[in-house]
């Protein structure tokens, strides 16, 4: 008997006692193993014009003796001789699987199991399910066959033996159940049924298997009470042809609708597929969903985004979180891509490939929504108002870093008619001489048109973006502005001044410092501001922080506390309330700090914002409204 290699042996050893829970994927491995060894059989014959290689003949099959416990998993692929056997069995390092691990063999320590599993772990996956394992191998053009057998860690030998055609027999013998794994489950048809579809239904060739079926009984013979007679018939248990490598023109609505509600268990079918072939500097086949409605932990920290991978067939991993940008982490989808072969299974993760084909999904995702928004705007509408807050997260988490990808796709309700509007198409009605882009800030698009100054800007014909979400005004922030135009909060102290303003805040500076003495800290100016309309106060804001983002900031877990906005107190020298004051200054200045607090709050009141005396207010108010 052969040993294997100390490192191979102490690789072996994990995988013998491994603590990895996903030990079914063995046969996805052995699997993919024979599919490759057939590929590389059918290369060579095209390659060499050998005759009698025709696709068709090629399978892998699958058998189970329960009785002595066996799983033989065969393939009448290339094979391989008894060096070949020796050196890519013998030797664990040898493997492309875990070539990457033996390196730094040393440092493996149990749960480094669970990482290797992650993608795969190659032949030797097999003796975590079997403590024997027996590979009959012929190599295409050899005369003879031979043996590898091996019980684990022990070692290994090699010896000629009987063997018809070319190709490989794995032979594996199930370990007994334990209290913590019924091994038994592998030699279930049911379980190898659906770990076959599980992970290997795309593989190209037929996997096939004896499995149990019942004969039909006739009428009399079911009311003789007859049983069912068994007999045994080899059935493909693969699809081989996935969904994503045909021709759109082949696939029907109902067919991706289906693929998609059957693999991502969704009721609903989807808002929309995306059905890519990309061929050139990256080669992938990709088959993206937009899911009509939010999941219901989309916006949840255990959210997990991610696109299933698979590499020529066979599925690598469920969920590949390096493909989507978490803004477009709602996608759900398959990507397929011939990955080169020289890239072992595991480090996928790291590869350059998966980078760029990444980037481009990310690229294709972009322009079909932004197809959709132009062709297909209902539709698009309903996918914003369900995915439309996560894009303007990405903004502004990306500290504007995703701009480019991002402020396309973005839209805000009109206050003119409560219908979601484009930057673009904002921008689009504006003239040369207009420099903003207004918005406002609250709860509904009615309390945006509400805001004291929105009524003047939508008479003057002006729209108003309505900021619904508190991450608006924090995402577009990143932006700063848009084509050449620049954002601007409805409830700035700059908004659209004029002349006369001006004039007369200077006549009257006498009592409006007074009032500002009157309410202290409180706010940073008060001025008087004829664009306030029908209404009589109101509160703006000077600098970079605005009304709203105090408020959010301010209600933010683990609270932002002490970022204010420099407040100013704003009132309509056309409203009654200016002469009252102006009375009040003139004649009771005691009275007048009453009436700068009640008009205080009630600005703030009428913003919606918080106040923390309201019935030191109330009273206060009811108190000057009684003299
Ligand atoms: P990997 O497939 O990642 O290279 P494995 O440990 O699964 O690593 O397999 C090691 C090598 O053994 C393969 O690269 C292949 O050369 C050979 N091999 C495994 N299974 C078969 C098979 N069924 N037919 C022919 N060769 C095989």
């Amino acid at each position: 008997m052969k040993s294997f290699k100390t490192q191979s042996k102490r690789v072996l050893d994990l995988m013998i006692n491994s603590i990895y829970t996903n030990k079914e994927i063995f046969l996805r491995e052995l699997v993919s193993n024979c599919s490759d060894a057939i590929d590389k059989l059918y290369y060579k014959g095209l390659k060499e014009g050998i005759s009698g290689l025709t696709r068709n003949d090629f399978a892998i099959k699958i058998k189970v003796d329960s009785e002595k416990r066996t799983l033989t998993i065969s393939d009448n692929g290339i094979g391989m001789t008894a060096e070949e056997l020796e050196s890519n069995l013998g030797t664990i390092a040898k493997s492309g699987s875990l070539a990457f691990k033996t390196e730094n063999a040393e440092e493996i320590k149990a749960d480094d199991i669970s990482v290797i599993g992650q993608f795969g772990v190659g032949f030797y996956s097999a003796f975590m399910v079997a403590d024997k394992v027996e590979v009959y191998s012929k190599a295409f053009g050899s005369d003879s066959a031979n043996l590898w057998v091996s019980k684990g860690t022990e070692g290994y030998e090699v010896k000629p033996c009987q063997k018809q055609d070319n190709g490989t027999d794995i032979v594996l013998y199930i370990k007994k159940d334990t209290d913590d794994d019924k091994f038994s489950d592998f030699l279930q048809e049911h379980t190898i049924r659906s770990l076959i579809k599980k992970y290997s239904d795309y593989i190209r060739y037929p996997i096939k298997a004896e499995v149990t079926k019942y004969k039909d009984l006739t009428d009399d013979e079911k009311k003789e009470g007859k049983q069912r007679e068994s007999y045994t018939e080899e059935e493909t248990l693969n699809s081989m042809t996935p969904l994503w490598k045909k021709n759109k023109s082949e696939v029907t609505d109902e067919q991706y609708d289906g693929f998609y509600k059957d693999t991502f268990y969704d009721y609903e079918k989807p808002l929309k597929h995306i059905h890519v072939s990309v061929e050139g500097s990256v080669n992938y086949k990709a088959l993206l969903y937009i899911p009509s409605k939010t999941p219901f932990n989309y916006y949840g920290k255990n959210y997990e985004k991610g696109l299933k991978l698979y590499t020529d067939g066979v599925l690598i991993t469920e969920k590949c979180a390096d493909l989507l940008p978490d803004y477009f982490g709602f996608v759900k989808g398959v990507v397929d891509s011939e990955l080169s072969l020289n890239i072992s299974r595991e480090t996928i993760q790291q590869s350059r490939q998966l980078k760029l084909i990444g980037s481009n999904i990310e690229k294709k995702i972009k322009n079909e929504l932004l197809d959709m928004q132009k062709n297909e705007r209902e539709k698009y509408d309903e996918f914003f108002q369900n995915f439309g807050l996560g894009l303007k997260y990405g903004l502004y988490s990306s500290y504007g870093l995703n701009a480019e990808n991002l402020k396309d796709l973005l839209m805000f309700k009109s206050a003119k008619d409560g219908k979601f509007v484009t930057l673009k198409e904002y921008v689009e009605n504006l003239s040369k001489e207009d420099k903003f882009i207004y918005y406002g800030t609250a709860k509904t698009v009615d309390a945006v048109k509400n805001l004291p100054k929105s009524e003047s800007l939508l008479e003057s014909g002006k729209d108003i973006l309505c900021f619904l979400d508190d991450v608006d005004e924090f995402a577009i922030k990143m932006l700063g502005e848009y084509q050449g135009k620049t954002f601007k909060n409805v409830l700035s102290e700059d908004l659209s001044q004029n002349d006369d303003d001006q004039k007369l805040n200077q006549e009257n500076d006498g009592i409006l410092q007074e009032i500002k003495n009157c309410l202290g800290e409180k706010v940073a100016k008060v001025k008087l501001s004829s664009n306030l309309k029908s209404r009589p106060v109101s509160l703006s804001s000077e600098g970079e922080i605005t009304l709203d983002m105090e408020r959010v900031l301010s209600t933010m877990p683990g609270g932002v506390e002490g970022v204010k906005a420099q407040k100013v107190l704003e009132i309509n020298p056309n409203h009654a309330i200016f002469e009252k004051l102006k009375k009040v200054y003139l004649e009771d200045k005691d009275a007048l700090k009453d009436y700068a607090e009640i008009l205080y709050f009630s600005a703030r009141i009428s913003l919606g914002l918080e106040v923390d005396n309201s019935a030191e207010m109330t009273d206060k108010i009811i108190d000057v409204i009684s003299k």
